[in-house]
């Protein structure tokens, strides 16, 4: 009898995640470090520090026009530019580090040109306006944790924005006026600043360093699961009920039958306010609260600013990883200790994804958590579990 020859069978492309040899155990161990380096540096750094105390010293926030402007610079157009760059990060990882990895449909999935990503990343631009103004009028993402202190749950007063400034100034007795000081991260640089103070304040607050990875890590898994489950809940009623599907007109993101990783910001801006709140304002809202009432994430505004915009990132790194349409060995669906997402197979969230955008009824959230609780989870044509399915259905 003849032997099959292997060379010719096509690899599962479920299996992608296993694939790729040292290059992906290297990837696996680098990757989390990065992205968590990236995003704390984004946050702790660049978002409170930089621009906020840099406003305050301008005056430009005492002024409503100056203020005005900030705000939408921050939450519109620098927002804009952070998805965008992790979009891009997620995408240049999916095609070029793992171009071995297969895809699901490979042979349907078209080409997205240089010219077409400009234009869908443009038009993204545009379609965050609506939602940035929204989130200046209305801190939705404040809402859980000021429910949580009516109901004297969360009852510490962080140290607020001003007060810690003046405490990391204040700190080097011997300073003279210079502009690094200012910045904490010049200041610490050129060694005129102590770092105690300001990581201190941006600790978890455990107590101790293990303690503190630990909450952390809980942090961002809770609260990528609570958006996963909040977003799967709106997305299945926005196509259960047409009407829904058609005001925000949800058919521009299901234009990208088989997507890569940057069609998951790709939606129209009704769209993009609805799916904001139900996979980034709420359930960040609602992380923070049980956290902070839990005791953590309590010694300054900045650092309660900081680890929610970390959250933020992940939410958009899962998002994103969830359209690149093949199983990218990067992506565990637990950004901070891959071996167990891999365990709880949070990583087939990739397929799961695949599935909603080729089907359009089905795999309705971004880490299958919400998925596999409702019911809803399917997974392409060519993968294990989706034949297994039919098999069954036959
Ligand atoms: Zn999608
Ligand atoms: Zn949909």
């Amino acid at each position: 009898m003849a032997m099959a020859d292997e060379s010719k069978v096509d690899p599962d492309p479920s299996k992608g995640h296993l694939m790729g040899g040292t290059k992906t155990r290297i990837m696996q161990v680098v990757w989390p470090i990065f992205c968590f380096c990236l995003y704390g540096f984004f946050s702790f750094w660049y978002f409170p520090w930089a621009t906020l105390t840099g406003a305050y010293r301008l005056g430009v926030l005492s002024e409503p026009l100056g203020l005005l402007a900030w705000a939408l610079a921050h939450y519109w157009f620098v927002a804009w530019g952070f998805v965008t760059l992790n979009a891009v990060l997620v995408d240049f990882v999916a095609e070029h580090v793992f171009p071995e990895v297969p895809y699901y449909n490979p042979k349907a999935r078209p080409d997205y040109s240089m010219a077409e990503r400009l234009k869908f990343t443009w038009e993204h631009l545009w379609n965050t306006g609506v939602l940035a103004i929204l989130q200046i009028l209305v801190r939705v993402d404040c809402l859980f944790p000021w429910i949580f202190k009516q109901l004297g749950l969360i009852n510490q007063t962080p140290l607020s924005s001003a007060e810690l400034h003046q405490q990391s100034v204040g700190a080097n007795t011997n300073m003279t006026v210079s502009p690094s000081i200012d910045d904490p991260v010049l200041g610490v640089f050129g060694g005129e600043l102590s770092p105690d103070l300001l990581v201190s304040c941006y600790r978890p607050g455990s107590g101790s360093v293990m303690g503190d990875m630990l909450v952390a890590f809980a942090f961002i898994q809770v609260g990528i699961v609570f958006a996963d489950i909040s977003y799967c809940a709106w997305h299945l009623t926005q196509h259960k009920y047409k009407f829904l599907n058609r005001i925000t007109n949800h058919g521009y993101h299901h234009q990208f039958h088989y997507p890569i990783g940057a069609c998951g910001s790709w939606l129209a801006w009704l769209d993009i306010c609805f799916s904001a709140t139900f996979s980034h304002l709420l359930p960040t809202g609602l992380t923070v609260a049980i956290f902070q009432a839990m005791g953590f994430f309590n010694l300054s505004d900045f650092g309660i600013i900081g680890w929610k915009f970390v959250l933020q990132m992940y939410i958009h790194e899962m998002n994103h990883f969830a359209h690149t349409g093949k199983q990218v060995p990067v992506w565990s669906g637990c950004p901070l200790f891959p071996p167990l997402g891999f365990a709880l197979n949070l990583q087939d969230s990739i397929a799961c994804h695949e599935a909603h955008h080729n089907f359009g009824n089905c795999s309705f959230g971004l880490l299958s958590v919400g998925d596999k609780i409702f019911g809803t989870a399917q997974y392409p044509v060519d993968h294990p579990k989706h034949i297994k399915k039919q098999k069954k259905v036959a």
